[in-house]
């Protein structure tokens, strides 16, 4: 960890800043470097995951003293157990930088990506959390504009009936192991050119766990554990988006020793529409005109997400117009009163087949035509030689 670069720098504030100028460094940061925005580029990916353990320490009160005493040997986790930083309290930060929801965990597949989720850690003498468990279901872009209710099938280990997880067959208990005398750990030593080494590692006899099975339960094979299916109902919230997860707390694997359960992280793809592309919370659609309303101007039948709108076509249209129609986009998944908007490309459509009647309407038209009228929007743009006018 010696090469790990001052926190303060990270930020790029100094020694006395106050949180309201560390909170505002690390949000500029974040956003610069959030994995949504720069995906699959490792740089950015390291440098966001450097910002926020920065400011997951910098903006923690107590976090920040013992920084400031001690530099980053305060969280080297050199005192005992795994090394690395605790970024098990990064879901609220997060939560509270780019909102989470379902079961207030991130939400976001980079998240667990980027920072393990909140995985349990190894197996030792004392409790641990659950492992999470990870499913995937597939919806069309309307079940994510209502939000809707999924049933998964889900394989998780459950709590094997006849030795209640315990791992020893009915009628007989784990035993201390005795090596390490149940603590899980043991020191070894070793002959080195330094002299005598000592390091502490993980009980071989017992695999840190602390204890030794001397007859397995024979329906478990002594893990404690059994595979289980279950059919859970899954809420998934309006306005989720392609390639996010539900997480659901508590319902992935049981923790080992009384620890807490792990979280179901349900990742959600959404099918691509016919009629919609979206970005973000807005939705894209094209829209076909006929010739007389975009010269005349007129109302046209807009088909949304949530039904048809009557959109008034102005005067003077050219095809590829871009229009906006505020709130008709999708809910956002924190309000799903608060909606983006739709944006409609206005395509002028060229009939194929006319009647009598309308190919002599046309040529009547084109008749009249003396190519000096007016054409809306030429000349304004770039030209076809390339300078602009
Ligand atoms: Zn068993
Ligand atoms: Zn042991």
């Amino acid at each position: 960890m010696a090469d790990k670069k001052d926190y303060y720098e990270v930020l790029g504030v100094d020694k006395k800043a106050d949180e309201a100028k560390i909170k505002n460094a690390y949000r500029k940061l974040a956003k610069k470097y959030h994995p949504d925005s720069n995906p699959g580029d490792a740089d950015a990916e390291a440098k966001f995951k450097e910002a926020s353990e920065a400011y997951a320490v910098l903006s923690d009160p107590e976090k920040r003293k013992q920084y400031d005493r001690f530099g980053h040997s305060a969280f080297d986790g050199s005192g005992g157990g795994g090394g690395g930083f605790d970024f098990s309290n990064m879901g609220d930060i997060f939560s509270e930088f780019f909102g989470g929801f379902a079961g207030g965990g991130s939400g976001n597949s980079w998240f667990d990506d980027l920072f393990g989720g909140r995985a349990s850690r190894s197996r030792g003498p004392e409790p641990s959390r659950g492992a999470d468990v990870r499913v995937s279901t597939r919806i069309t872009m309307h079940e994510a504009f209502t939000g809707t209710i999924k049933k998964i099938n889900v394989n998780f280990k459950g709590e094997c009936s006849s030795c209640h997880g315990s791992g020893a067959k009915a009628g007989t208990s784990p035993e201390k192991c005795h090596k390490c005398g149940g603590t899980g750990q043991v020191v070894f030593t070793q002959q080195s050119f330094l002299g005598m080494m000592r390091s502490v590692g993980e009980c071989p006899d017992c695999h840190g766990t602390g204890e030794i099975i001397k007859e397995k339960c024979p329906d478990c094979r002594g893990s404690g554990y059994k595979a289980a299916a279950k059919t859970i109902e899954v809420n998934i919230p309006a306005g989720i988006d392609n390639g996010q997860f539900v997480r659901i707390q508590g319902k992935g694997d049981p923790g080992y020793k009384g620890g807490t359960r792990g979280d179901l992280l349900v990742g959600v793809s959404v099918t691509n529409d016919t009629e919609f592309a979206r970005d973000g919370y807005d939705l894209f659609s094209e829209v076909y005109i006929n010739y007389p309303t975009a010269v005349l101007g007129g109302e046209v039948n807009v088909k949304t997400i949530d039904g048809e709108v009557i959109y008034e076509v102005k005067p003077g249209t050219v095809s590829g117009t871009r229009v906006r129609l505020r709130g008709k986009g999708m809910p956002t998944v924190r309000n799903r009163n608060t909606r983006g908007d739709l944006y409609i490309t206005l395509i002028i459509e060229v009939p194929s087949k006319l009647t009598e009647e309308q190919t002599e309407a046309l040529e009547a038209f084109r008749k009249t035509l003396t190519g000096k009228e007016k054409i809306k929007g030429k000349g304004k743009k770039k030209g076809i030689f390339g300078k602009n006018q």
